[in-house]
């Protein structure tokens, strides 16, 4: 899906949640929880400069997936279209909503949220950061500039990346069901259930392991995060000012089973 529509859909999202935010008490969806991920990835992964982790530069070699034009890199593109391939012998048809995404998109993503939280919320600058982060991840921390992180969507769902609520259509329920047995299989790792940090529950986003927990090591390395926030990112002064705090948050999000 091109970054527009998902734009688009982001903004569908931000007019649903945005009645509820900063009240985003999402609960965590009622999921197996993760199985092992297979871990043995069959080529180490690439080396991520500090500037690739930050989406500043591309990642090296990063392949499209032809049916969504999305872009991750190529272990991690195969993984996926293997899964996509088992997903089909049950009846399942994967849609890739989001891969890799560089700095300047997801700062557009950002600034969008921002705007949108600013035109619909009397909130404080620190509500409408945490609104914000619930959803998106800050610019330059978020793990879709790995290209390791896919956000996947079914065809009964239409390409919306959703919660499970009381309501969820039995099928969606299994559908992610499915994907929390199988993706392991394939070396993903569901990162954000919800449970700690900023982010809220995101039984789509899936990240390939393999990879990603040498670059979040690597990431978590760095010590000049911040040099790339710059006045082109709203809420810049605040997320500066408290730069420790928004990056333990952020960071604070991932799963640790994805680990063991
Ligand atoms: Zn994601």
């Amino acid at each position: 899906m091109r970054l527009g529509l998902f734009l688009a859909f982001l903004t569908a999202l931000g007019g649903l949640w945005g009645c509820v935010a900063p009240r985003v008490s999402v609960k965590p969806s009622p999921l197996p929880g993760p199985p092992a991920v297979k871990l043995t990835p069959t080529v180490q992964p690439p080396v991520l400069a500090p500037d690739q982790l930050l989406g500043l530069k591309r990642p090296p070699g990063l392949v499209k997936d032809p049916d969504s034009g999305q872009y991750a890199l190529p272990e991690v593109m195969d993984a996926f279209l293997k899964l996509k391939a088992r997903a089909e012998q049950d009846n399942w048809r994967l849609i890739l909503v989001s891969g890799y995404r560089s700095f300047w998109s997801q700062r557009r993503i950002w600034n969008h949220y921002d705007n949108l939280y600013r035109s619909s919320d009397k909130l404080s600058e620190k509500a409408r950061v945490r609104a914000i982060m619930s959803l998106v991840s800050v610019p330059g921390l978020s793990r879709h500039h790995w290209a390791t992180e896919l956000d996947i969507s079914e065809k009964s769902l239409r390409g919306q990346l959703v919660r499970i609520q009381p309501s969820t259509p039995k099928r969606v329920v299994d559908f992610y069901n499915w994907m929390a047995v199988n993706a392991p299989q394939f070396g993903f790792c569901r990162v954000y259930l919800g449970i700690h940090g900023a982010v809220t529950d995101e039984p789509w986003h899936w990240s390939y392991f393999p990879y990603s927990r040498d670059y979040e090591r690597q990431f978590m390395a760095l010590s000049d995060y911040h040099r790339i926030l710059d006045i082109s990112v709203d809420d810049v002064d605040y997320l500066m000012k408290n730069f420790p705090k928004i990056l333990k948050r952020e960071i604070g999000s991932v799963n640790n089973e994805c680990s063991r």
